[in-house]
């Protein structure tokens, strides 16, 4: 058995309230971890630590969090849309600019255009990036494809990530993302194909379903009915509701069985209270109202008020929030949206594994994988309060630690 103790942490941030530890976020001072196989075996006050004989970390009193957990990202494109941000300063407007051949379906021509190892190299970057910055698990959705043959490969360089890069990376079948260009006159048989063809040749490689439903993209009875046909390939539901206009993503969500509802700009309370009964989670992405500019935030204190379990995201994209950075977010979560630090810092960790259906990380207790993120800081709000700043000092993933960093 491979036995590590990390002693030395200043403040251990366990996100496990459990009782004699310190405010929302279960902090221990001065505290210790012991880690068994990969898995966290003992949590406690350094004074209390049990004798032990096997590799010892020192954590040089940094703080250690769970690993962050970045639930909702298009991580795998190719192209870069800096040209349009300059052009929407300017004044040009998304419709103008999507009209003149930039928007979603310049970024869907480029990554059909590129070849796998450009995709796959290109995609590595980002993830070494987050990485950097203590993220251990990643979620990336398919959507700019929108072929079969173009979808796969996207599904596929997402699994060869996965087995190159330490981080926990999990796949999303995106393909009702937009409805291509060469389909807008006949959205039936697009449909069609995301169905009959794509999720059958693409459910074996990712383990969950999206489907972007707003107006212009997809509506409420086709999400019903793609959502219906990949839960039959067992495959879990992700959406993206309401974020220009309140189409009832809440309710739909609650009603398909969703895991999670990303964006909910616009959602009401009836949404809200259907997805706490439901128990969706709801996935906030406030660097894409940030990014955007003069988009709506979502309502984070009345869907915290309704019993919603809250996680914030990136939603890395390449058009409308180009941020691969979860602790920026989330200090955006905090000015913008009206969350707490302790709010937001959960919503990074452990209530992002929850919306990826993962309890068995997010937070640092015994039986939980081994997944941490060492920073030097004073305490865990410095994160938040230093926005953009990178204070990462190590990184362990499955109880594996990479070279160079002290954990
Ligand atoms: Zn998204």
């Amino acid at each position: 058995m491979k036995q590590t103790l990390i002693k030395n942490i200043s403040r251990l941030v366990t996100m496990n309230p459990a009782s004699g530890r310190k405010g929302p976020l279960g902090v221990i001072e001065r505290a210790a971890l012991r880690i068994d196989d990969g898995l966290i075996a003992w949590v406690g006050s350094e004074t209390e630590c049990p004798k032990f004989d096997g590799e010892v970390l020192d954590a040089h009193t940094n703080i250690v969090m769970p690993g962050l957990v970045d639930c909702h990202t298009h991580l795998v494109h190719a192209g870069s849309r800096q040209g349009e941000f300059k052009l929407r300063s300017e004044g040009k407007s998304y419709q103008g600019i999507a009209a003149a051949g930039g928007g979603i379906m310049s970024t869907v021509r480029a990554t059909r255009d590129a070849s796998r190892e450009k995709l796959l190299a290109e995609a590595g970057a980002r993830i070494e990036n987050m990485l950097s910055r203590g993220v251990t698990t990643v979620e990336i959705k398919t959507g700019y494809g929108l072929t079969l043959e173009d979808e796969m490969k996207m599904a596929e360089v997402i699994g060869e990530l996965a087995k190159k890069y330490p981080a926990d990376i999990r796949g999303t079948f995106l393909g009702a993302h937009v409805v291509p260009a060469e389909y807008r006159g006949n959205r039936e048989e697009y449909i069609r194909i995301v169905m009959e063809e794509m999720l059958p040749a693409i459910s074996g490689l990712v383990s969950a379903c999206d489907v972007f439903v707003e107006e212009g993209a997809y509506t409420r009875d086709e999400a019903i009915a793609i959502c219906t046909k990949a839960k039959e390939f067992g495959l879990a539901i992700h959406l993206h509701v309401d974020q220009f206009s309140d189409g009832g993503g809440g309710k739909l969500a609650a009603e398909v069985g969703a895991l999670s509802a990303s964006h909910l700009d616009y959602s009401d309370g009836v949404g809200m209270r259907a997805m706490a009964d439901a128990g969706v989670v709801a996935v906030l992405l406030p660097g894409a109202s940030f990014f955007t500019g003069g988009g709506r935030y979502p309502d984070a204190r009345k869907m915290i008020g309704c019993g919603v379990t809250t996680a914030i995201s990136t939603d890395y994209n390449p058009g409308t929030t180009p941020s691969l950075d979860p602790l920026m977010n989330a200090s955006i979560a905090v000015t913008q949206m009206g969350m707490t630090c302790d709010e937001a810092l959960l919503g990074i960790t452990k209530n992002a594994a929850l919306a990826l259906g993962l309890s068995d990380r997010g937070t640092i207790e015994v039986g939980q994988r081994a997944d941490l993120a060492m920073f030097d800081a004073p305490d865990e709000y410095y994160l938040l309060y230093r926005y953009g700043e990178n204070c990462l000092a190590g990184v362990m993933i499955g109880g594996d630690h990479r070279g160079g960093g002290v954990l």
